[in-house]
């Protein structure tokens, strides 16, 4: 689904030169869940900006279902952004004034639709997520796990083939933690890919692979145990 070869990443700041990436080469297929781990400062969360088209690397290719990303004029990446990517924050991002299910119909509003058009399919995901009680409460009103169900409801309304998450387990104990786990190994079914940043390695378990980055770079890239019994 996605490939990247040599792709490199550099941030500037005043005389000072930051590789963040030093010559990935990936492929993330449909269907996979993969977690990216390595140390704070080697490159993660640059990766994932990079594959969700929120940022653009300096030089090597970065293809999406063969088609250059890089290649791309503003309207296509920030169409590829609202329709091809669904993104998972380590904050959840929601918008306190707006209850959940409006919350999960955001990107159809970004995207040109009205919550009208957007509340029944909102409603079945908040479902699926396990929170169709909690349809109308605000953020406020509900635990970090329920708020993080949310954003995956939300990353999911715009049906993407790919799912981009930044530590979203973050901010939460590890029983709500495993609730979003499972929930993320579950939307990886059919035709998604999850790539997850993670340092919890109480994680891999529910992934199928892990990619360890270093200084910019991939040091590791294995199919990670998964027990038979736990998915
Ligand atoms: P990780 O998510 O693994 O902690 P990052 O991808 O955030 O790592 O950062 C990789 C490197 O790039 C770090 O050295 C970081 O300081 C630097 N970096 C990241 N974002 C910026 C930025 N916007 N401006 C300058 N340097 C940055
Ligand atoms: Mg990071």
């Amino acid at each position: 689904m996605l490939e990247l070869t040599a792709v490199v990443k550099e941030y500037r700041i005043g005389e000072q030169v930051v590789r963040a990436l030093d010559g990935v080469d990936l492929r993330i297929e449909a269907g996979q869940f993969t977690a990216v781990i390595g140390p704070s400062g080697s490159g993660k969360s640059t990766l994932l900006h990079l594959l969700g088209a929120l940022d653009t690397p300096d030089s090597g290719s970065i293809r999406f279902r063969g088609a250059e990303i890089g290649g791309f004029t503003d309207d296509a990446q920030s169409e590829f952004r609202r329709h091809k990517v669904g993104f998972v924050f380590q904050f959840f991002n929601l918008l306190p004034t707006l209850t959940a299910w409006e919350n999960v119909a955001v990107p159809v509003l970004l995207d040109g639709g009205t919550l009208r058009q957007a509340k029944p399919r909102a409603m079945e995901l908040l479902d699926r997520v396990g929170l169709a009680q909690r349809a109308d409460h605000r953020p406020a009103q509900l635990s970090g796990g329920q708020m993080q169900r949310v954003a995956v409801a939300r990353a999911l309304i715009m049906d993407p083939p790919l799912v981009l998450a930044d530590e979203p387990t973050g901010n939460l104990d590890s029983k709500t933690g495993t609730a979003v786990l499972e929930l993320l190994g579950e939307i990886c079914g059919d035709d998604r890919a999850v790539v997850m940043v993670t340092h919890d390695m109480g994680a891999m378990k529910y992934c199928d692979r892990a990619i360890t980055l270093q200084d910019g770079s991939i040091r590791a890239d294995a199919a990670t145990h998964v027990e038979m019994t736990s998915r």
